[in-house]
């Protein structure tokens, strides 16, 4: 068959795998001159790895992207240390990256709400039952089952920082998922994410997939009898095409799709994000901690402060140290429009915070990156407006983030979605 695929982000790449070892005649068709989509990454001359443009890590619970990099060969190129990740309690950092850590934590008080915190995260931990968790927000069941105490301290903040004014609409099962699907080791790839998809869109190459850079298509219309005609300024006709672009894009490349389908792609929610990327001269967290989850109350001017050298060593980057600010917010919030020097100028006087002695002659250069599409909503019952990877046209099928409930985001399920179509298109 011959087969389109849209996009050569993780998923992309992944559904190719399949679609090219079945006997399928496959082109990528990807907008960016790069592959890796928003796992992609850069490089300075002076780098031996690359820097994800969003600050990207696996779990090991991650079993299908590293199930996929062993059928690759390439285990022994994926490295997990175990980076630390704190929160803050009156001024302080405090690690928080286990239940242990979290029992410790001063922040949640002792004794009875302790107790009632470590039975809520075993029990969310052992239940499968996602379903039943799907009909409450996460604030309501948070609240009334680890204690306000407890969830203003904790899981608050983190649904403030990743959903903004959806907050308390969220559904409880993303909460589960997120508890459930977690490791405290974090894991990258060698090189960094975009070695991993350039490899494995070379090996893609190998076997006979067309990858077509800075090819960016403008619309796919049915033409009845004939298959699938994509306009990239040149019209081709293909057999059985896959988007996995976000919804809104898909719903706006394929009109001809019926208004349920498209009323349906519409209506799913999503948070864009914005991540400013600092090389420095020196570490700014000298106690090495890789991660700061930041309270939204506590006045940052950014959700979380990553230190990616504190991951992994500043050796790979010429010595620099790099560090992430970002923030995951509404299109249309102030910083989609500012310039690289007002972020950055919004942004260092925070980095004291961090690091007393920082002075903004630390920093070496600065990238700002942002997308409007990083995080999709999952609201109540949301099982029930996940859009069908087969969709009413024939043989035109979607892999995306919003289709990957009730796990969160990231490339793990990018594959998982992404051969589950492939699975489909056959
Ligand atoms: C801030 C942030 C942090 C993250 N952290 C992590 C993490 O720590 N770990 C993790 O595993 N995941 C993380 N993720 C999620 C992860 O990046 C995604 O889940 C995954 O990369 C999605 O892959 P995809 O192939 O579904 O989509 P994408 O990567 O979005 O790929 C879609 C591709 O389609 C292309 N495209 C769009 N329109 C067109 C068009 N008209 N024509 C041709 N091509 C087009 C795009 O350029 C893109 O390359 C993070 C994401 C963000 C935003």
């Amino acid at each position: 068959m011959k087969i389109a695929i849209i996009g050569a982000g993780i998923g992309g790449l992944a559904a190719a795998f399949d679609l090219r070892r079945a006997g399928n005649e496959v082109t990528i068709f990807e907008s960016a001159d790069y592959v890796g989509g928003l796992a992609s990454g850069f490089k300075e001359p002076h780098w031996d790895w690359s820097v994800e443009k969003f600050y990207h890590h696996w779990f090991q619970s991650d079993q299908s992207i590293l199930g996929l990099i062993h059928e690759l060969g390439w285990e022994d190129m994926v490295h997990f240390p175990r980076p630390y990740t704190v929160l803050l309690h009156q001024g302080k950092w405090y690690p928080f990256d286990s239940i242990w850590k979290a029992l410790l934590f001063p922040g949640l008080g002792f004794g009875f709400i302790k107790i009632r915190f470590g039975c809520v995260g075993l029990y969310l931990r052992l239940t499968n039952n996602w379903k039943a968790l799907e009909k409450y927000t996460a604030d309501e069941w948070m609240r009334r089952w680890a204690g306000s105490q407890v969830y203003e301290k904790m899981w608050k903040p983190l649904l403030v920082g990743k959903f903004g004014p959806y907050y308390d609409k969220v559904n409880m099962a993303w909460m589960w998922a997120r508890l459930k699907a977690r490791s405290t080791r974090l894991g990258t790839f060698e090189g960094g994410f975009q070695r991993f998809a350039d490899m494995f869109a070379q090996v893609l190459r190998e076997q006979g997939v067309e990858i077509r850079l800075n090819a960016q298509v403008k619309s796919i219309h049915l033409v009845a009898g004939s298959g699938l005609v994509i306009d990239t300024g040149k019209s081709e006709i293909f057999e059985r095409v896959l988007v996995t672009t976000s919804p809104a894009l898909l719903a706006k490349l394929c009109p001809d799709l019926p208004d349920t389908y498209l009323k349906g792609l519409l209506e799913l929610k999503s948070m864009g994000a914005v991540v400013m990327i600092l090389s420095l001269k020196r570490q700014l967290s000298e106690q090495g901690y890789y991660w700061f989850n930041l309270p939204k109350e506590a006045g940052y001017p950014f959700l979380a402060l990553v230190e990616h050298t504190n991951f992994v060593p500043a050796r790979n980057f010429g010595g620099d140290h790099i560090v992430y600010a970002g923030d995951y917010l509404e299109v249309g919030h102030e910083y989609f429009s500012m310039g690289d020097e007002e972020l950055l100028a919004r942004f260092t006087p925070a980095l004291k915070k961090f690091n007393p002695a920082f002075e903004r002659d630390w920093v070496r250069k600065v990238w700002v990156f942002k997308t409007n599409y990083a995080q999709p909503v999952p609201l109540v019952n949301h099982s029930q407006h996940i859009p069908a990877i087969k969709t009413p046209i024939d043989g035109l099928f979607f892999a995306s983030m919003s289709q990957v409930y009730p796990w969160d985001r990231g490339t793990n399920f990018a594959v998982v979605i992404g051969r589950k179509a492939a699975s489909l298109m056959r």
